[in-house]
């Protein structure tokens, strides 16, 4: 089947019971390892490409490699969103180039701006069969191009939810429940340690969103900043000359509990950031004299597809649902 929007699989994802993995795309072997997952699990997916991801590989090349990933799945629903669109240009571009959704986030400007942007964009991109994710409530974190400190992120407030859907038309809206982008999301601060040592953040504000539900039935919520950072990967990097002291992120339990609810997008990349990292690195120090990068690319690709299978399984609860 050709690229198709999220509306379908949203849809279904809010009935079922699960969500649809958003996963970010940068080059050949992580558009390979994500789609390998998703083929073999048989599980709808979105592949997405943020800003710093078109500045890096360019718009054709990342558009041409998920053509081949349709090409290479020919069973399962695949979206192209663009995540995190900072203006109208940027998403009228996407639109114009081939996606089938895209996110505008003008969450950073007052509630009245955030509408009228956001409005401007969802009428273009409905003119031209795309759909739209937008933004209430600010993450903290850091993710490519955005940057949010942590006395400047807010909650999503849910008196504000029913007036900006209808306002914009938006068709689903990613909300700040606590999640939080990059591989650092909490301070230790913000944290508890467990027995092993481990950092644990904060949990979500569940009662948030099941305000905002209640506020929004049947409408699809998106959860961006989900990575759990693994730290079987944080150990891999730091045992093979990294250093990432204190990496944390979400509890898989508590994604899979969103998941269940209205949450029907959850945004993972920092994970798969540090699924390769810690396999190359592994890599190289167990092979120092070897150089061919198909030779290192290869594990990093599967552990890529390895921690994709995971999380269509295990968190997201999408597998065998394409
Ligand atoms: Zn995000």
């Amino acid at each position: 089947m050709p690229l198709t929007t999220t509306t379908e699989m949203f849809k279904k994802a809010y009935d079922g019971g699960y969500a649809v993995g958003a996963f970010n795309v940068n080059n050949m072997e992580i558009v390979q390892g994500i789609t390998e997952a998703a083929r073999e699990q048989h599980a709808p997916l979105i592949l997405q490409v943020s800003k710093g991801a078109r500045a890096y590989a360019n718009h054709t090349y990342l558009v041409k490699l998920v053509e081949a990933a349709v090409i290479e799945c020919p069973d399962i629903p695949i979206a192209l969103h663009l995540d995190h669109g900072p203006d109208f240009e940027t998403c009228k571009s996407c639109i114009d180039g081939g996606f089938t959704s895209v996110m505008i986030d003008a969450s950073s400007k007052p509630f009245a701006e955030n509408i009228a942007i956001t409005r401007k964009v969802v009428e273009y991109a409905h003119d031209h069969g795309v759909v739209v994710e937008a933004e209430l409530g600010s993450l903290a974190g850091v993710e490519d191009e955005v940057n949010v400190s942590a006395e400047d992120s807010s909650y999503t407030r849910p008196e504000e939810v029913e007036e900006f859907v209808s306002k914009t038309g938006c068709d689903s809206l990613a909300i700040a429940i606590g999640t939080s982008h990059g591989a650092y999301k909490f301070t230790a601060a913000q944290c508890t340690r467990n027995e092993q040592g481990v950092l644990v953040p904060p949990p979500l504000r569940f009662d948030i969103l099941e305000e905002v539900s209640r506020r929004l039935p049947g409408f699809p919520i998106v959860l961006h900043g989900s990575s759990s950072v693994p730290q079987e990967f944080v150990k891999m990097i730091n045992e093979n000359g990294g250093k990432m002291p204190d990496a944390v992120g979400i509890p898989e339990e508590q994604l899979r509990k969103a998941a269940t609810l209205s949450v029907c997008k959850i945004n993972i990349d920092s994970d798969l950031r540090l699924a390769m990292t810690g396999s190359i690195r592994q890599y190289f120090a167990e092979h120092p004299d070897h150089f061919d990068p198909r030779q290192y690319l290869t594990p990093a690709r599967a552990n890529i597809k390895a921690i994709v299978t995971h999380k269509l399984i295990n968190v997201l609860g999408c597998a065998g649902k394409a």
